[in-house]
């Protein structure tokens, strides 16, 4: 069977994990003969058995056929951690063809697996659909190169370019999407280890920030509020889900972990270096327009993603604007939703 066909089910597989893998990489494995797919596999989560390991599980006990091909996207480990080393492991089973995306850059396997593989004699073929496959575990490989989250900046508008409407009635979120929108919008929450706001936005719409209509993993509350305008009965301080609060001082009465930033200077290399050494390799910037504003200027950016609903709020904060034109863009109900990366190009941008 076609390499490139497996590995597009590899992928498919290992994007069953996108809530629930990291800070692991998302990795899928299948077992093929011929025409026919033997077994397959993917990783869950971190603690639990690699993408080898559960197709070969999958397979079972049976001498696995010499003119089998095993795809996974991502390079077999080959370090004692909470399990064997996969490159051991398919060596022992008889594995003698391999085929795999890219090599796994994590410095502890970095090459060795493959190495290790090709020492004994398996074929090894590497590259197979690798620009998917980087895409795919984007968020991973931004973490490991660059040494903090993958960023994804997210907002929703006005159909007349605003972000919220003035003057504004009370305190609470603005309604701008539909329904079926925030749907989405929760899933996007579900694959991302951490999701930012700023101060402001607490004070202004007192968002959850919770998963809603959606199942997946609860990301990590993160507030930025160095001037302290957040008031302590917010909901991100109720204690529903883990919180980590950036401030100038140290809060009373707040349901947060702290972390203390300089009164003066730009407090978002702190924020970024807690994340990374947290082990979050994701952020979601649901805003305001001030922290936006903060990343699409001077902070480093990944994607941003734009809603764009059908209401007229006539007055109000205006929204960003992007230099760049969406790499995609679609229709939910009545919303428009455009995608636009930072400096990727747009043949990485395979899938969603
Ligand atoms: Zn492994």
């Amino acid at each position: 069977m076609d390499p490139e066909l497996l590995m597009e089910r590899c992928l498919e597989l290992a994007r069953n994990a996108a809530s629930s893998a990291a800070p692991n990489p998302l990795v899928g494995a299948v077992l093929a003969q011929g025409g026919r797919i033997l077994a397959e596999g993917w990783h869950h989560a971190a603690g639990l058995p690699h993408a080898e390991v559960e197709c070969l599980r999958a397979f079972g006990d049976g001498p696995v056929p010499a003119d089998a091909l095993l795809a996974v996207n991502l390079e077999p480990c080959a370090h004692h951690g909470r399990t064997p080393p996969c490159a051991d492991l398919l060596i022992a089973r008889g594995v003698r063809r391999v085929a795999i995306a890219h090599a796994d850059p994590f410095p502890l396997v970095a090459g060795r697996g493959i190495d290790r593989l090709r020492a004994v004699g398996v074929v090894v073929e590497l590259g197979v659909r690798e620009a998917e496959a980087r895409w795919t575990n984007r968020r991973f490989l931004t973490s490991i190169a660059k040494g903090r989250p993958y960023i994804v900046l997210k907002w929703a508008r006005s159909a007349d370019g605003f972000l919220d409407r003035h003057p504004r009635e009370g305190r609470g979120v603005q309604r701008i999407s539909t329904p079926a929108t925030d749907v989405l919008v929760h899933r996007w929450r579900s694959e991302e280890q951490a999701v930012l706001v700023g101060g402001r936005t607490v004070a202004n719409d007192d968002p959850a920030l919770t998963l809603r209509h959606v199942s997946g993993r609860q990301p990590l509350r993160v507030v930025l509020d160095r001037s302290g305008a957040a008031p302590s009965g917010s909901k991100v301080f109720d204690g529903s889900a883990p919180t980590l609060l950036f401030t100038g001082n140290h809060r009373v009465g707040v349901n947060a972990e702290q972390v203390q930033v300089p009164p003066t200077g730009d407090p978002l290399q702190v924020v970024l270096d807690t994340l990374h050494g947290k082990g979050v390799r994701s952020l979601l910037v649901e805003g305001g327009a001030e922290l936006l504003g903060h990343f699409l200027h001077r902070g480093p950016w990944d994607e941003a993603r734009v809603i764009t609903g059908s209401a007229l709020f006539g007055a109000g904060t205006r929204a960003p604007l992007l230099p760049m034109p969406a790499v995609r863009a679609f229709t939910s109900a009545q919303d428009r939703i455009e995608f636009h990366l930072n400096g990727a190009t747009t043949e990485d941008a395979w899938c969603w």
